[in-house]
C-alpha cells in the first residue's frame, strides 16, 4: 500500500507555528506591525529538516503579520570530540552522532549541532 504524505510533518509544523508565534510577539512588542524576515539557526543534530520547516512556514504564514516574511535557515554542523583519538570533528552528516569519523570509536561526545534558535528578526 503506497504511503501518501499530505502535508508537512507535525514536528516541523509545530516548530513553524512557534517560530511565527515568537516572531509576531517580538514584532508587536517592539511597536512594529509587519515581519520582513526571520533568520533561524538549525543544528544538523536537532532533528529538524530545513526543507520541511520552510514548507510548513510557507503554509501557515498566511493570515499572519508574517505573510510576506522570508524565512532564512542557517544550518549549523554537528561538532564533537573523540575520547580515543582526541580528535575534534564537525560534519553535516548524521552518522557522526554514532562514531568518530577519524578512528571509528563510539567514545565520542557531541558538543554542538542541537540548536534551533531565532537569530535575527527584521520588522517594519
Ligand atoms: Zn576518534
Amino acid at each position: 500500500m503506497p504511503c501518501r504524505r499530505k502535508t508537512a510533518p507535525m514536528h516541523e509544523l509545530s516548530i513553524a507555528e512557534s517560530v511565527i508565534d515568537i516572531a509576531v510577539r517580538n514584532c508587536l512588542a517592539s511597536g512594529h506591525s509587519v515581519i520582513g524576515k526571520i533568520s533561524l539557526s538549525v543544528g544538523s543534530a536537532s532533528g529538524v529538516m530545513p526543507a520541511a520547516l520552510s514548507f510548513a512556514f510557507e503554509a501557515i504564514k498566511r493570515d499572519t503579520i508574517a505573510s510576506g516574511a522570508v524565512l532564512c535557515i542557517n544550518t549549523v554542523p554537528i561538532s564533537g570530540v573523540c575520547a580515543d583519538c582526541r580528535g575534534e570533528f564537525t560534519s553535516y552528516e548524521q552518522y557522526i552522532l554514532f562514531s568518530c569519523p577519524k578512528c571509528n570509536s563510539a567514545a565520542i561526545t557531541i558538543t554542538g549541532g542541537f540548536e534551533m534558535d531565532m537569530i535575527e528578526l527584521e520588522v517594519e
